[in-house]
């Protein structure tokens, strides 16, 4: 890589659960830092994961990157020079790279069981407060490593971290930091399944693919003097490395579903217009300058100046979001917003699945509207009492609504089977009965206590807002903890 070479960043999202909001807030400053720059943005797809990455997330991250009008240049759907974009294809590079550094001395294989592992790292852990591997198996001649591994024997192959020194990570945005080397672990870098793990394969990638810059969420910071090290021992220059900060919530800890929506699933559905939320994310922690708190995207990549990005913990702040929202809807035209309200709330792919389950609630078609009201809002209204059937106690509903939001998050596949079956499982294994549940979680998602078939309803009312009304259930039940209602209010 050569000091004039032009730009070339990426994303790396890992396609497991929903698109996140932070993968979102990376993009668009790399994509923006590529524009500014004219140089290339490029999406890979992490799933070395295999148990966690599926194709339905992966098809979301692109989905909700482009509603935001999010675009880059090389990807797994775009193609490009450098593919495969995808790590899954990638494994015999891996393989490659990952021998030519045990050739060179700088990884070796480790035939440690995991009971030794576990037991070595709680032992370093207590001594030296790191829980490190303790290097046994470094001293394994090559070559009897190689006859071990040619006799079916199982390994990993891990990082010879130099044992002295310190490794410095150099970021335009907050200097240099010094990591010692002794405090590192002798990273896994391929498993024993022959998948290289994320450090391995993000590297490799990073390098063959010419990336200049690594901007990256802070989270990664820990990770960053192992993939130094690592660009060390292949004999590469590594990128320039810029980690943003990470998004917090009002109370500064780190954006979590359980506190807020992190879904863009969610914030589409809940009707944000894609280009508020945009500007929305370009303000995390970043000052447009003379206080301007509201320009479009391509104010933005003309404006754009990676230093002027401030590390002090932004705030997911849903109260600004919807300021910004306002000012958006407020200046469309009438006939876009009309557009919008037609695409996006009252679309007929929409209401074509709505209408099966309502027909045979209503005998006037004036009917429709009120009784279908919670497909098209947010957060509803009502009693937290009703979330509680007689049959059990707040506790135990507060329990079973927790744990219940736990296994709906899992569902992928959100359709009324597959729910239906989750609940009841969920129901058994935890020894309560499936109709109190279900009456608890048809208040939390409909905010009555009658409605449509539940499972096919939470299909249609899709994951993002029923995640989100169960654990705004839980919240109103939590705050309305000590007022209590009389058991005759309750639903039976
Ligand atoms: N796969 C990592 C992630 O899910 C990529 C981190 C990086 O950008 O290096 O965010």
């Amino acid at each position: 890589m050569s000091d004039n070479c032009p730009v070339r960043v990426r994303i790396a999202p890992s396609p497991t659960g929903d698109p996140h909001v932070g993968t979102a807030y990376i993009a668009l400053f790399n994509m923006v830092f590529a524009r500014r720059h004219e140089g290339r943005f490029i999406l890979r797809i992490e799933d070395t994961d295999q148990a966690r990455s599926t194709l339905q997330s992966e098809e979301a991250i692109y989905r909700s990157l482009k509603w935001l009008g999010l675009t880059w240049d090389e990807g797994p759907d775009v193609g490009g020079e450098y593919g495969p974009y995808r790590q899954s294809e990638r494994k015999e590079t891996y393989l490659e790279y990952a021998r030519r550094l045990i050739e060179s001395g700088h990884a070796y294989h480790c035939f440690c069981d995991d009971e030794r592992v576990n037991r070595v790292r709680a032992e370093q852990r207590d001594l030296t407060g790191v829980g490190r591997y303790d290097g046994h198996c470094r001293a394994i001649a090559l070559d009897e490593a190689r006859a071990r591994v040619a006799a079916g024997e199982q390994s990993v192959v891990r990082l010879k971290m130099p044992q002295d020194g310190e490794t410095v990570l150099d970021c335009p945005l907050r200097g240099p930091i010094a990591y010692p080397n002794s405090q590192q672990n002798d990273q896994v870098l391929l498993k024993t399944d022959g998948f290289p793990t994320y450090h391995l394969a993000n590297v490799v990638d990073d390098h063959l693919m010419e990336i200049t810059h690594v901007i990256r969420a802070e989270e990664w910071i820990p990770s960053t003097p192992k993939h130094l090290v690592l660009y060390r021992s292949f004999g590469w220059r590594p990128p320039t490395f810029i980690h943003m900060p990470i998004l917090r919530n009002r109370d500064r800890s780190k954006i979590s579903k359980r506190r807020n929506p992190t879904s863009l699933d969610y914030y589409r559905r809940a009707g944000i217009l894609p280009e508020a939320m945009v500007n929305f994310l370009a303000n995390l922690g970043y000052s447009f300058g003379d206080d301007i708190e509201k320009f479009t995207l391509a104010e933005f990549i003309e404006g754009f100046a990676i230093e002027r990005v401030s590390l002090g913990g932004p705030v997911f702040d849903l109260d600004k979001l919807d300021w910004l929202n306002g000012l958006y809807l407020r200046d469309l035209s009438h006939e876009d917003l009309l557009d919008r309200v037609m695409t996006e709330v009252l679309s007929r792919e929409r209401l074509a699945k709505i209408v099966p389950l309502i027909r045979e609630r209503i005998v006037r078609l004036e009917e429709f509207v009120p009784k279908t009201e919670y497909f098209f809002s947010g957060a509803l209204d009502y009693d937290p009492a009703l979330l509680v059937h007689k049959k059990l106690t707040r506790e135990q509903v507060q329990g079973a609504l927790a744990g219940a939001v736990e296994r709906l998050d899992s569902v992928l596949d959100w359709r009324a089977e597959t729910l239906e079956e989750t609940l009841r499982e969920f129901a058994a294994e935890v020894g309560i009965k499936a109709g109190p549940l279900f009456m608890g979680v048809r208040v939390a998602v409909t905010g009555r206590t009658a409605s449509p078939g539940l499972f096919e309803t939470m299909e249609v009312l899709g994951r993002p807002i029923c995640l989100f009304r169960v654990r705004d259930a839980l919240r109103k039940l939590t705050e309305s903890n000590g007022k209590d209602t009389a058991p005759s209010d309750r639903p039976g």
